[in-house]
């Protein structure tokens, strides 16, 4: 269990940092979609981008509890940590099934910031949701791997150096669980690029630095597998609850940050001779709001203390991923309607969370899939797809 003094020096700390970043260095690099390199690096120079990464090659060795609670302060501070929160929830896919060579070549530059492991590549046009159907698949040549495919939403991928593949080795009919086949691969990006593999950014309604990613018989070196060949989708699933908790925690961030800018602004508006804040139909939706963002809050610790005790959180991760983002959505749109019309006015930040802060309805899952979850994993529904 975590000192609760540690957790709030981390919090005072990262504060301390986001308050060199206010509203305005986020404005701008929205407006150009640029990507925030100068507070990436501050956040990697202060260790908190190690915190993860354990204290013998480099890092801090610090509980995902921590990791949390690093994510959650960027965002109640009006941050985003979506330019660099992969390091963090990929990190255990390597650490716990990478092997020893690849952790000495990979981890100490990453925790002195050499090296960024920010690339996720899982998603695909057309498989979606459903990962099991993807199509990229990696063949085995002599001591390489071949790789052939399309990715599509890998965020950051051209301010990563590394990227955490996900691929299909063996063909879907010639497995014998559904679940085997797929592989993990770690890859060193700069090595590949223009040698078989192309990147193009997509631009979005945030900014959020995403891309597609092309494979065309790329080859890359055996040694990049992760684990066992065929058991990819297993590490995977591990890492995805970590995300969750992690993104989880940005949501409660992102909340907070709506609740107090909410009630400050409607305790200084004064229409009709009075501050908008007397009026209850001003109140309440901030209020409700308030105490979904609290039971919210309670559920993400929880699911970050059972991973940390080395437990199953896949209930609790994906429940606290949704309950955190109805919260940081509900809270968003009490915080845009009580500014009326300021609330779109770019310089008030209201508008730019609001949009950054929907992503997670869908991304990294969507609501529906998680209570499908809850449906067939924890009620024993029937499975539905
Ligand atoms: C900005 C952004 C950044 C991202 N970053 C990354 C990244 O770095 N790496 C990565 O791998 N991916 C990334 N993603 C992808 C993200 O994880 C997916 O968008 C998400 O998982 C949903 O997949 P999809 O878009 O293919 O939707 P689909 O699977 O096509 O689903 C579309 C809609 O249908 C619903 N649906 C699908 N199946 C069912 C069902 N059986 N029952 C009920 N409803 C269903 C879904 O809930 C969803 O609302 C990112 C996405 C975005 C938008």
């Amino acid at each position: 269990m975590d000192d609760p003094r540690v957790l709030e020096e981390i919090r005072d700390g990262v504060a301390a940092i986001c308050r060199d970043f206010p509203g305005r260095y986020w404005q701008e690099r929205d407006a150009a979609r640029e990507y925030p390199e100068d507070f990436v690096n501050a956040l990697t120079a202060s260790g908190y981008l190690a915190a993860l990464v354990p204290e013998e090659y480099g890092g801090s060795g610090l509980s995902l509890t921590a990791a949390a609670v690093i994510l959650e302060e960027i965002h109640r501070n009006g941050c985003n940590a979506a330019a660099c929160h992969a390091q963090m929830y990929t990190m255990g896919t390597v650490l716990r099934h990478g092997s020893d060579g690849q952790k000495q070549a990979y981890l100490p530059g990453i925790a002195d910031g050499s090296l960024r492991l920010q690339a996720f590549g899982v998603t695909e046009p057309t498989s979606g949701t459903d990962t099991l159907s993807l199509r990229t698949t990696a063949r085995r040549d002599g001591d390489d791997y071949i790789v052939n495919g399309q990715k599509i939403w890998t965020s950051r991928a051209e301010y990563s150096d590394l990227m955490l593949l996900l691929a299909r080795t063996t063909p879907r009919d010639q497995v014998e669980m559904r679940t085997d086949g797929l592989s993990v691969f770690l890859l060193n990006m700069k090595d590949f690029i223009g040698k078989g593999m192309t990147i193009r950014p997509i631009r979005t309604m945030i900014n959020h630095s995403t891309t597609e990613v092309f494979f065309d018989e790329l080859r890359i070196p055996a040694s990049s597998l992760i684990g066992v060949e065929g058991k990819g989708f297993r590490y995977i699933l591990s890492g995805m609850n970590a995300e969750r908790i992690l993104i989880a925690a940005e949501c409660i961030g992102d909340a907070k940050w709506f609740i107090e800018k909410a009630t400050t602004y409607v305790n200084e508006r004064v229409v009709f001779g009075n501050p908008i804040g007397r009026n209850q139909g001003i109140q309440f939706p901030i209020a409700k709001a308030y105490a979904h963002m609290l039971a919210a809050e309670a559920i993400v610790q929880r699911a970050a203390a059972t991973y940390d005790r080395g437990e199953d959180p896949g209930g609790e991760a994906n429940i606290a991923k949704m309950l955190a983002a109805d919260a940081s959505w509900q809270t968003g749109e009490a915080c845009l309607q009580s500014f009326g019309g300021f609330g779109f006015a770019e310089e008030y930040d209201v508008e730019r969370k609001w949009r950054e802060t929907r992503l997670y309805q869908v991304a990294p899952i969507s609501t529906n899939l998680i209570l499908s979850y809850i449906a067939e994993h924890i009620l024993k529904m029937p499975k539905s797809y």
